[in-house]
């Protein structure tokens, strides 16, 4: 059998610990065979980062920008437990933290529905799409311990040298501080790349925030969802017969509870982080959820929601079994193959990722997964595969229907 062809390479992001090893398996097994595999590799494995000081990181996101997909395996954020481990010369930030901050854009997450696996809310009967803000509030905050009394302000100073001042608290005694910011161009392409993927999936859009607490802030999100959805989708949310509403977060989140799903939930981006492990973990397992960032110029960056597994890594390590579910990583390369085919037009590309993960979901509907999935599974008598033979699993489940 001919291998299919690519004419763009994908950027790939190689990461480190468990998945980093799933990584090299799904290739030799899943890809390699089938694909005549174009990438440009980046070796974002903590090691490397170390080297470059960084530097891979960076070039990884700024080839992104150029090719316009990219596939990330997940990394270790290093702390100071890592820091003595890895020997590192810096403490260095989340690479998705710096790949978002680069590409800014918004990431959707979608659990992997598969029959077998319920989730643990009985209503839900779709997938529940949650689509995060990637830039700013905490995670480019400025934080400061107080020691003592005294006043903490917030300054403003424009250009002309002009101040405004507010005063935060006025301390009689220690405490902490934090300053947190984002800008009217990153909500707005927030915006647009919620009400885009929308209508590209025709589900609803649901937006939810604090406003009624954050008068200027969360009101700021609240106000340029409405201008955009008036100025530009209004119109094509009624003729696609979809709808966008907004409600505070606490209503928000109380309403996902009764839904049925099928629609997204726009998050800011600290909500985003949590409600979509909850969301995940509801819908079975942190392993079954796609991770997608969308940038305002259109570039796409896939990867699995989950960690780099490092308690199975350590057991890997120490010579013994692992069952290491690949499910979340395999839908990170498919999701960025059927990309690359549709912007190069290459339909084979896209059809094997649908072949790919079809077979991925029918060897589980089969009966045959990784331990996390039998653990919750309501199918009876499953075969418990350890990381390697459920990959090899799926090739067998591919190769009997190519
Ligand atoms: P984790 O890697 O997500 O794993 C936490 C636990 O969840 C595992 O110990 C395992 O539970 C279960 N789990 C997660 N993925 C699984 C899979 N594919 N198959 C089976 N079980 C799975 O989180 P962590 O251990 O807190 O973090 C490890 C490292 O990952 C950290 O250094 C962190 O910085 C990094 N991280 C990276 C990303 C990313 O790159 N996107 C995201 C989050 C964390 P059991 O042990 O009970 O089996
Ligand atoms: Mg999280």
């Amino acid at each position: 059998m001919d291998r299919i062809k690519m004419t763009t390479p994908l950027v790939e992001m190689d990461g480190d610990e468990m998945t980093r090893i799933l990584w090299r398996m799904i290739k030799d097994e899943l890809l390699l065979p089938f694909i005549d595999l174009k990438t440009e590799y980046y070796d974002l494995g903590l090691e490397h980062r170390n080297a470059t000081g960084d530097r891979v990181t960076v070039d990884s996101a700024e080839a992104t920008r150029k090719y316009g997909v990219a596939v990330k395996c997940a990394t270790i954020t290093p702390n100071g437990a890592r820091m003595t481990e890895y020997n590192l010369k810096e403490m260095w930030k989340s690479p998705n933290g710096t790949i978002r901050a680069l590409l800014d854009g918004t990431v959707f997450r979608a659990p992997i529905v598969v029959k077998g696996i319920e989730p643990c809310v009985r209503n839900w009967e779709k997938p529940i799409t949650i689509a995060r803000h990637a830039y700013g509030d905490i995670y480019k905050n400025v934080e400061m311990k107080v020691p003592g009394a005294g006043r903490a302000e917030l300054v403003y100073t424009a250009e002309d040298g002009t101040e405004t001042r507010e005063t935060i608290h006025q301390f009689t005694d220690a405490g902490i501080l934090q300053g947190v910011h984002n800008t009217d161009a990153s909500i707005k392409s927030f915006a647009r790349a919620c009400f885009s993927y929308a209508l590209d999936t025709r589900q609803d859009l649901w937006f939810g925030a604090k406003d009624t607490i954050s008068k200027k802030y969360d009101h700021n999100f609240k106000d340029i969802f409405q201008e955009v959805y008036e100025a530009e989708y209004r119109e094509r949310f009624r003729e696609a017969g979809i709808e966008y509403f907004y409600s505070l977060i606490d209503d928000i989140v109380a309403r996902v509870m009764k839904a049925k799903g099928g629609f997204i939930w726009a998050c800011k981006n600290y909500d985003g982080d949590v409600m979509s492990d909850m969301v995940s973990s509801a819908f079975g397992s942190l392993a079954m959820m796609t991770s997608v960032l969308v940038s305002p110029s259109g570039v796409y960056e896939y990867e699995a929601a989950h960690g780099t597994v490092q308690r199975h890594y350590y057991k890997h390590l120490n010579g013994e079994e692992t069952s290491t579910n690949s499910v979340a990583t395999i839908f990170a390369w498919t999701g960025a193959l059927r990309k690359r085919g549709e912007l190069d037009g290459n339909k084979e590309l896209m059809e094997f990722a649908d072949r790919l993960e079809k077979a991925t979901l029918g060897t589980i509907e089969a009966g045959k997964m990784t331990k996390d999935l039998a653990l919750i599974t309501t199918l009876k008598d499953v075969t418990v595969l350890n990381s390697g033979d459920f990959i090899r699993e799926i090739r067998n489940t591919l190769e009997a229907v190519s």
